[in-house]
């Protein structure tokens, strides 16, 4: 039996291989690469490439890949194995530091919004030697960035790393201005939190809307759902509890911190959750995670689905990105101190989250912007589309206390006078949990809940960091000019307070009477689908954020618009068209089948005795023959939208025209086919229905 601490990272060039077999002046170099971004030259990059050749091969790799992030939201790669011939006509294992360097694949078929009509068609990519090589299967991995040759992001690794280090710039101008001389570098950490279904995979391989689109199209609502609560961290089935077991032995192999797993709400539901990294190797991780997560499920006869929506009716699953920002020195700089200075630090801080989500809610929104994701948001079951920040009672009144200028404990309530020492002291406040809130203080970290479980968390946190970069940025200019310090930063806590408290909610965010209040009186977003929301990134002011940060330019950003918004008209259309092969080759002949035995028996009824009514038999024909008639009319209807929407041009256009045509069109036929199913006998229903999807890994 191998122990887990033997497992975990066994498939990782990680820095104890990397100290075992690299020379002390080889590694010193690649150290300082990791940590502080230095230059590699390539007499160090051909010793680290010969190392990883030979641990790989010893591991049993006969492939090596750069692996990478395109645009369509998964990850990529292309294999090359390591072999090259030898002059006695037999094979050696060879890899040079320039193939771990940098890499062309031939990227004319990823999405790149129109920026390869602008730039070179091809792209290449670069190492990443932040995020450790891999070994997967029997390819050895290289994280890489993927970019044009005019230097533009293909990707979501490079804006990432590029607001990382945009964080790590500005935070370090504020924490100098509190005397922490000796902090080098300011990262951002985050732990996702990752839900998913897991369905038998007999049953899936008969559902095509599960095969093409990862979700459910048609499915009356089953008997039991979730009302019961009989789920939430239940004890998990032998069957789930083997593919868990397997996938938690993968995950560690790959250095992959898997550490809580339990059932969800719904049935079939179940999360996992690693421990907290840097955010560049949480997001790897997190496409690792969810490709791992499919494979094992095949191995064990299920299918996890990651769709954000596969059950009308019952949650979809989401992703937490659980975010932090904290020093090379140890400190977490969201975290409330024991000193006064601690606090002042804490505070700043705080509230120049609080602000960069005030300001840039929409960005916040369209990181999360998905057609599926829209069936989530604002369903009672996720957040609303309305962006609002959780603070828990004790933070909220620290904050009132400093608006309003009153002690915020202790029984004086006169004015304080300025400075930091005039800002509350305070204890950390774990006691108060709100699920409803898209965006919750969790007593050290902010735990942004909008994400579908689809989601790449790269987008997220590459709007979080540009925007609370940004927002330190302005705080910094204007400390750094203050002639009393203490003075100006009470006044600048103080004065974003006042400013930006609108964002903050303490209550239900399911609560129509919030979403009311959020709009019509706080003014906040209230972005519901993918087409609005993704408008928002094309604001100026949102333009002008992520590329005064050199986090995304203009043309990086309009291409990635284009392909969100593309990957929303594709997404629905394929659905819209299975949908009407479903109806037409599947729903309708089961009907009629039906219908003809029910017809089949009437006529033999009544040749055997002519005055029988058959009462049951005429009352469920009419309505099944009626309802044959309005499925095919809504049919034909959701067939001639999509025909019309060719004429529409324009990708935003289209967009919308697919939110406002297409989508209705389906509620519609779904509802009608859902009714047919409730009336049809259940040995001619041609597809396992939800029951049996729900409640079928036993
Ligand atoms: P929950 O109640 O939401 O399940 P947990 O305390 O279990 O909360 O944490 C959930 C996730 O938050 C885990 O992935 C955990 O590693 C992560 N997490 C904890 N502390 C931090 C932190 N300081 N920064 C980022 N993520 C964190
Ligand atoms: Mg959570």
């Amino acid at each position: 039996m191998t122990t887990v601490p033997e497992l975990f990272g066994s498939r990782v060039f990680d820095d104890r291989v990397m100290k075992a077999r690299l020379s002390g002046n080889v590694y010193n170099s690649l150290k300082q690469t990791i940590e502080a971004g230095k230059k590699l030259d390539l007499s160090v990059a051909n010793a680290v490439a010969a190392a990883m050749r030979d641990w790989a091969v010893e591991n049993g790799a006969t492939h090596f890949t750069h692996w990478f992030q395109p645009l369509t939201g998964i990850t990529a790669e292309k294999h090359d194995s390591f072999i090259s011939p030898a002059p006695d006509g037999r094979v050696i294992m060879e890899f040079s530091g320039k193939e771990l360097i940098k890499g062309e694949p031939d990227a004319s078929s990823f999405p790149s919004g129109g920026l390869r009509a602008t730039f070179e068609a091809r792209g290449y990519t670069a190492w990443d030697p932040t995020s450790y090589a891999f070994i997967k299967g029997k390819t050895l991995c290289i994280p890489t960035a993927f970019c044009s040759y005019g230097g533009e992001a293909l990707d979501k690794k490079t804006p990432l790393l590029r607001s990382m280090e945009a964080l790590n710039k500005q935070a370090l101008r504020v924490l100098k201005l509190f005397g922490n001389e000796d902090v080098k570098r300011v990262t951002t950490s985050v732990g996702p939190e990752q839900e998913y279904f897991l369905v038998d995979r007999a049953m899936y391989e008969k559902r095509h809307d599960l095969i093409y689109t990862g979700r459910t199209l048609f499915g009356a609502k089953p008997p039991k759902g979730q009302e019961l609560d009989d789920h939430y961290f239940g004890s998990i089935k032998p069957r789930v509890a083997a593919y868990m077991e397997e996938l938690n032995e993968e995950l560690w192999k790959l250095g992959i911190l898997a550490k809580t797993e339990h059932n969800e709400v719904a049935p079939a539901q179940h999360e996992l959750a690693p421990i907290y990294t840097t955010t560049n190797i949480a997001c790897d991780h997190n496409q690792l995670t969810m490709e791992i997560m499919q494979k094992v499920a095949a191995k064990h006869g299920l299918v996890c689905l990651l769709h954000e929506k596969p059950f009308a009716g019952v949650n979809g699953s989401g992703k937490h990105n659980n975010w932090s920002i904290s020093t090379d020195t140890g400190v977490n700089l969201l975290s409330p101190g024991d000193t006064p200075y601690e606090n002042a630090q804490f505070l700043l801080f705080l509230v120049a989250v609080i602000q960069a989500v005030d300001e840039y809610q929409g960005l916040l929104r369209a990181a999360v912007a998905t057609a599926g994701n829209d069936h989530r948001l604002g369903a009672n079951e996720a957040p609303p589309a309305v962006i609002s920040i959780f603070l828990g009672d004790e933070l909220t009144a620290v904050l009132d206390a400093i608006e309003q200028a009153v002690p915020y404990s202790g029984a004086e309530k006169k004015k304080l006078k300025l400075g930091v020492a005039a800002l509350p002291r305070f204890v950390r406040d774990t006691t108060d949990r709100n699920r409803t809130s898209p965006f919750a203080f969790t007593g050290n970290k902010f735990e942004f809940r909008m994400l579908g479980s689809n989601n790449s968390i790269a987008c997220t946190n590459i709007m979080l960091n540009t925007a609370v970069a940004e927002i330190l940025r302005r705080y910094a200019d204007q400390l750094e000019e203050a002639a009393d310090f203490d003075a100006a930063l009470h006044d600048l806590i103080k004065e974003t307070i006042s400013a930006h408290k609108r964002i903050i909610f303490n209550g239900n965010g399911y609560d129509d009477a919030w979403i009311q209040e959020a709009t019509e009186e706080r003014g906040l977003l209230n972005l519901r689908t993918t087409p609005e929301a993704m408008g928002a990134t094309l604001e100026p002011k949102n333009m002008e954020l992520l590329a005064s940060h050199k986090v995304l330019s203009e043309t990086e950003l309009r291409s990635r618009y284009e392909i969100q918004m593309e990957n929303y008209c594709k997404t629905v259309r394929i659905e819209a068209l299975t949908m009407r092969d479903m109806a037409r080759k599947e729903i309708l002949p089961a009907v009629e089948s039906y219908v003809s035995t029910l017809a089949a028996t009437t006529a033999a009824k009544k040749a055997a005795d002519s005055a029988l009514a058959c009462g049951y038999e005429t009352k469920l024909l009419k309505k099944l023959a009626s309802l044959v008639d309005t499925i095919d009319g809504r049919t034909e209807a959701l067939e001639t939208a999509l025909v019309k929407l060719e004429t529409v041009n324009g990708i935003t256009e289209e967009a919308f025209a697919i939110r406002d045509m297409i989508l209705p069109k389906m509620n519609e036929l779904r509802e009608v086919c859902d009714e047919a199913e409730t009336l049809t006998a259940a040995n001619y229903w041609p597809f396992p229905t939800y029951g049996d999807l729900l409640f079928g890994v036993r």
